[in-house]
């Protein structure tokens, strides 16, 4: 029997924002246990939950750049669950009427251009955090009522590869687009995997499990491929995969049950009566459509249609925002597209901590990379000048031209500077130079040697030689 896998995805993203969701408590991560709560986060009886605004936005952004519909009416509902990390006893979240519905992300695995539709994306407040220390159970608030998106996919990747890809790309667009900052790390970006298998070529849909919380690309992929063969395993020794939710132990590379579908909760969902309908005008909307960023997509097209950059480069170059904003302004500066990008791509990427965070930890700027590109394209240094000047601008920072001239890297080219030389070998040497002035054009070079020994090879010859001819001449 062939086997096939189908896997949905879910992901949650923190939203950029400086407060919560439903009130003007600190969202920031990091600090102290139960230091951003208020009433609000707290679940005081006799409150009410204020929506941000700017969340909002960003979840309309978020749907704009993945081509959803984004709905002009949508509605807040009540997930009711007990759990200590939940005062309320209910997370606010999105149920029949989400923000947005619709849309895909685009992605490639290999050489195949693939693409996994959404089912929608809905608004949610985050929940607090149990901490488990020996018999004892603490409770962080700190999370609680920050703001979330929730992704959904649809039931249409087939392997851990293009999940892996998927979930890049979204964390890619989040980013550019200012919506999340993706750190996984933190949580602020992190995805259950739904994994089912089927006999390849049937219509319907396997029994799916859950595998909650993973919170990188590679334990995704670890938990994909390790549930796809414990499924298949089950199956092969004739018994049936149960619907449920599990988690994947990092250390053991395996998936556990966490809770059966028996004890799946009964939501009891139903219309927040705190909080009126979320009306946007289309209008709005449209606006927002107008003033997105350039998305990394159109990005690599533009590099390779405007700038003809090859895929590879375009897909290098487009990593990240921090990546690309960088490349932009080393060549705004005037080198060629194709020097900028190779010194960007291998000298830069290579150096730079975290190329996709920002590529802040370097001691240069873009501008700096982009005068030393323009310095070789003009024929000011050499490659290999360059690399020296590169390692200078690593280790202590600075400007490439200064460095250069510091450490007399770059030719003598002051025009001033070098008619003094010149004069003073012309009178040092009245027979050469009588001769020379009478068309033996064969002391040039004697005159060129003059000059050289003079300035310790510095003298750029090209312009010496120029020169000297006019020199003569005058
Ligand atoms: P729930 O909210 O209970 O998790 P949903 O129906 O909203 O359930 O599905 C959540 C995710 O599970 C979606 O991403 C969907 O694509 C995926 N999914 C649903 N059925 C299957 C299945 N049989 N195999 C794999 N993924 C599935
Ligand atoms: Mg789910």
């Amino acid at each position: 029997m062939q086997w096939e896998a189908v896997i949905g995805l879910e992901v949650h993203a923190q939203l950029q924002t400086a407060t919560k969701i439903f009130s003007s408590q600190s969202a920031a991560f990091g600090a102290e246990p139960n230091h951003h709560v208020n009433e609000v986060c707290a679940g005081m009886p006799g409150v009410l939950p204020v929506l941000n605004g700017h969340a909002v936005e960003l979840a309309v952004m978020a749907g704009l750049a993945l081509g959803c519909e984004v709905h002009p009416w949508s509605q807040f509902a009540r997930k009711n669950y007990f759990y200590p990390d939940l005062p309320k006893g209910y997370q606010i979240s999105q149920y029949k009427h989400p923000i947005c519905t619709g849309g895909h992300v685009a992605f490639r695995v290999g050489d195949e251009e693939m693409r996994c539709e959404l089912t929608r994306i809905h608004m949610e407040e985050d929940a607090g955090k149990n901490i488990h220390r020996g018999r004892h159970s603490l409770v962080d608030l700190n999370r609680a009522g920050v703001p979330l998106i929730e992704i959904v996919s649809e039931p249409q990747l087939s392997t851990a590869e293009q999940a892996a890809a998927y979930l890049k790309e979204l964390r890619n667009v989040l980013r550019y687009i200012g919506v999340c900052d993706g750190n996984m790390e933190q949580g602020s970006f992190r995805c259950d995997a739904n994994v089912s298998v089927r006999p390849v070529g049937q219509k319907t849909l396997g029994t799916r499990a859950e595998i909650k919380n993973l919170n990188s690309f590679r334990f995704v992929q670890r938990a994909i491929d390790y549930e796809i063969a414990r499924q298949i395993d089950l199956i092969e020794d004739g018994h049936e995969v149960v619907q449920e939710t599990r988690l994947f132990n990092v250390d053991s590379g395996r998936t556990f049950s966490m809770r059966s579908k028996e004890d799946a909760h009964d939501y009891r969902y139903f219309p927040d009566p705190d909080l009126p309908p979320l009306i946007i005008e289309a209008q709005r909307i449209e606006q927002m459509r107008q003033d997105l960023p350039e998305l990394p997509a159109d990005k690599r097209a533009r590099y390779q249609k405007d700038l003809g950059l090859s895929l590879y480069d375009a897909e290098v170059l487009t990593q990240s925002r921090a990546v690309a904003e960088f490349f932009e302004a080393a060549l705004a500066i005037g080198g060629s597209v194709k020097g900028v990008a190779n010194w960007t791509m291998n000298e830069v990427l290579r150096e730079a901590q975290h190329p996709d965070d920002n590529l802040g930890d370097l001691k240069f700027d873009a501008a700096q990379l982009g005068a030393l590109v323009k310095m070789v394209d003009d024929g000011e240094v050499t490659g290999k000048i360059a690399k020296k000047i590169f390692a200078a601008m690593v280790k202590d920072g600075g400007d490439p031209v200064a460095i250069a001239d510091a450490q007399g890297l770059r030719p003598l080219r002051d025009e001033g500077k070098l008619r003094a030389f010149i004069q003073e070998a012309l009178d040092a040497n009245p027979g050469q130079a009588q001769a020379l002035r009478s068309g033996k054009m064969a002391l040039l070079g004697f005159f060129m040697g003059q000059v050289m020994k003079k300035t310790r090879g510095k003298a750029d010859p090209k312009m010496t030689q120029r020169l000297i001819q006019e020199m003569v001449k005058e």
